[in-house]
This record gives C-alpha cells, sequence and structure tokens, in this order.
C-alpha cells in the first residue's frame, strides 16, 4: 500500500457531454482526496509535452487537436489531483482501458467513451498510468502552490521583473 496521487482530466468531451457531476461521483467511491482542481485552456504546448510519448504515433495530430477541444468547440478540460492510498490502480480501474470498446461497461470509458470515425478514442478522462507519470504529470499540469499538501518536494526562489496579472 503506498500512498500516491494521480493526476485526473476530464478531457473536453467529457464536460462537453455534461458528465463532470457523473465522474466526479464515479471517482468518489476510492473514497480518495482531492487535493488540486482547475479549469484550464490547454496549449498546444502543454497538449504537446503531456502527450509527448506517443509524438510517432499516427493519431499524434488528433489526439492533439483532441485534447484542445477543437472537435468539441470547448477549449479546456478539468485538471484534478488525486490523493491517496494507491490512487493510481484506483483510478485506473475506474476509468476503464484506453479503448472504450474495449473498457468495461461499468467503468467511466466503457460507459461514456466512443470512438469517433477518424479512430481517436474520446474516452472522456485522463488518469496518471504509474508514480512517475504521476509525477511529471501533476508537475506540468500544476505549481506547487495550488496543490494543498505536499506530494513532491519544493523551493523558494524570488523571481524579478516577472509580469504577473492581478485584479483590476
Ligand atoms: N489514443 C487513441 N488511440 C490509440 C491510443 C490512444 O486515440 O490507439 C488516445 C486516447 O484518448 C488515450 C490517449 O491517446 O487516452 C493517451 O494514450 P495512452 O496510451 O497513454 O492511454 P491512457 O493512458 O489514456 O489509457
Ligand atoms: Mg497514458
Amino acid at each position: 500500500m503506498a500512498i500516491q496521487a494521480t493526476l485526473i482530466l476530464i478531457k473536453p468531451d467529457g464536460l462537453k457531454k455534461s458528465l463532470t457531476g457523473n465522474i466526479l461521483t464515479r471517482l468518489s467511491e476510492t473514497k480518495l482526496e482531492i487535493v488540486g482542481a482547475k479549469i484550464v485552456r490547454v496549449s498546444r504546448e502543454l497538449a504537446e509535452e503531456h502527450y509527448k510519448h506517443l509524438k510517432d504515433k499516427p493519431f499524434f495530430e488528433d489526439l492533439i487537436k483532441y485534447i484542445q477541444g477543437e472537435f468539441h468547440g470547448r477549449r479546456k478540460v478539468m485538471a484534478l489531483v488525486y490523493w491517496g492510498e494507491d490512487a493510481i490502480s484506483k483510478c485506473r480501474t475506474l476509468a476503464g482501458a484506453t479503448n472504450p470498446e474495449e473498457a468495461d461497461p461499468t467503468t467511466i470509458r466503457g460507459a461514456y467513451g466512443r470512438i469517433t470515425t477518424s479512430g481517436v478514442y474520446e474516452n472522456v478522462i485522463h488518469v496518471s498510468a504509474n508514480e512517475k507519470e504521476a509525477e511529471r504529470e501533476i508537475k506540468l499540469w500544476f505549481k506547487p502552490d495550488e496543490i494543498i499538501v505536499n506530494i513532491y518536494p519544493t523551493k523558494e526562489i524570488i523571481e524579478k521583473e516577472k509580469k504577473v496579472r492581478i485584479w483590476a
């Protein structure tokens, strides 16, 4: 038993189909804790970095468009960090297989996913596959201050001359 963190993304199809509530309800079965959550507009750079292990796949370009919301008219995803005992396997099991047609129908992907005519697996959520991937992805999507527990070591630096947006 290990205490783990995992990145969950509710992908643009999940948001478009109004599945946020259903997906969060399913994930609450795990009794894990949500320690970070936000809505993110996904840049091409972020999309490519997130899926860099799939760069050579024939579906890569469609996958980038998919996660950026180009197929669903909603350029956003919901990003969450779930934390607790065996978080990764618990969330992966609830999510189901990558291919929504092969996923058990009682899983999130099996219930809500589909394969498009161009062959993209629109499987409504992303879940980190292992601890190494979870660490890379959580650090890619979240800043330390956006997560309410200390999952990974941090350090403090002083940033000078940095332009930031504040309330007017
Ligand atoms: N994907 C796809 N076709 C494939 C394999 C993957 O469209 O043959 C998409 C699918 O949306 C999947 C994502 O690419 O969730 C990332 O693929 P990965 O192999 O990492 O699967 P996952 O970890 O999401 O189950
Ligand atoms: Mg993966």
